[in-house]
């Protein structure tokens, strides 16, 4: 997803988070550092965060077909991947309302990606999430207040090594990112036609933003004087526009830690990349590129495809990036 699109979504989730009513600390540490969310929730695709660390320099999770020996541990039916969505995420109806073309045979192969382990799309957002729970138990006096429970060390560290609310909230907006992408299905789609630059992804990201508004746009954002209040309100008024409505329950994540449930949500997105250019048109092994007039703009299905796509993506991309902060805050009840 572009930029605005990233700021938008961590925004709604603070705002969601603040609806639930069940984290009001959580909600307190993120919600004074709203704007930042401009620069935090893009730092993953910032050109100086890619280089030099080595393998760290992407995130992704690309499934395409395994035939190798030991492949069945590869093979996820339609009715766990469906459970592993939840019905609380609307990846799963979409892919009940629109999946038919994929087949039977289709949910008996078995799929694998295969990310060098610094880019894995899991493996970030789990550490990012592990390393955010060690910050919040060496918080400054600020961060402490608000987290429950004392850490008697912590006093004995200096005040400058311990981490500030700032930082945390900066942290918390680039866990945002990883959990946004594992909804955007060609980011989870090992076809040449799904790469950033190959037509439609990067349309459909276009289309995305411009669903969101320019509000969010970096620039505007970090200088508007607007409130967090005002710019959590501005955040939810994006709602009709995309057609959503949030139920204001955070549920817990339905695997036993966020690397499983960034998996469950990578093979949903790669089921309906599958059903948006069915591999019937472009086989995984095709290096042909698709643009966004094709697959969404052809006839009245398709543009009813691209309306539930959104509500899918943009509902859940919400919903995830709230569930990843409460679970890693959950740590601390
Ligand atoms: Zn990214």
């Amino acid at each position: 997803m572009k930029q605005r699109t990233h700021t938008w979504l961590a925004l709604r989730a603070i705002a969601l988070l603040e609806d639930e009513g069940e984290t009001p600390n959580l909600v307190r540490l993120l919600k004074p550092h709203a704007r930042e969310a401009a620069i935090g929730s893009w730092i993953p695709d910032m050109a100086d965060s890619k280089k030099g660390f080595g393998d760290i320099d992407n995130h992704i999770f690309k499934l395409k077909p395994y035939n190798r020996p030991g492949k069945s541990r590869f093979v996820r039916s339609r009715a766990k991947t469906l459970k592993d969505l939840g019905d609380f995420r609307r990846m799963g109806q979409f892919i009940l309302d629109h999946g038919e073309i994929l087949g039977k045979d289709w949910w008996k192969q078995a799929y694998r990606a295969d990310p060098p382990p610094g880019q894995h799309l899991a493996n970030r957002s789990m550490a990012l999430s592990t390393a955010l729970i060690d910050q919040l138990i060496l918080g400054d006096p600020k961060v402490a207040e608000l987290v429950p429970g004392t850490v008697r060390f912590a006093h004995r560290l200096s005040p400058e090594s311990r981490p500030r609310p700032e930082e945390i909230a900066t942290y918390c907006f680039m866990l945002s990112h990883f959990m946004a992408d594992a909804c955007q299905p060609f980011h989870c789609d090992a076809r040449p036609l799904a790469g950033y630059s190959a037509g439609v992804h990067k349309e459909l990201e276009a289309h995305w933003n411009k669903l969101c508004g320019t509000y969010f746009d970096k620039k505007k954002l970090l200088a508007t004087g607007d409130r967090p209040d005002s710019i959590l309100e501005r955040a939810r008024a994006v709602d009709a526009e995309i057609g959503i409505q949030f139920s204001n329950r955070v549920p817990e994540l339905n695997a036993r830690d966020l690397w499983q449930e960034v998996i469950y949500i990578c093979r949903g997105s790669f089921a309906i990349a599958s059903i948006l250019v069915p591999p019937s048109l472009i086989p995984y092994g095709s290096s042909k590129h698709t643009r966004f007039a094709e697959v969404f703009e052809k006839n009245e299905q398709a543009r009813k495809r691209l309306a539930d796509l959104d509500a899918a993506v943009l509902h859940d991309s919400v919903l995830n990036i709230a569930m990843a902060w409460k679970n890693t805050w959950a740590t601390f009840h």
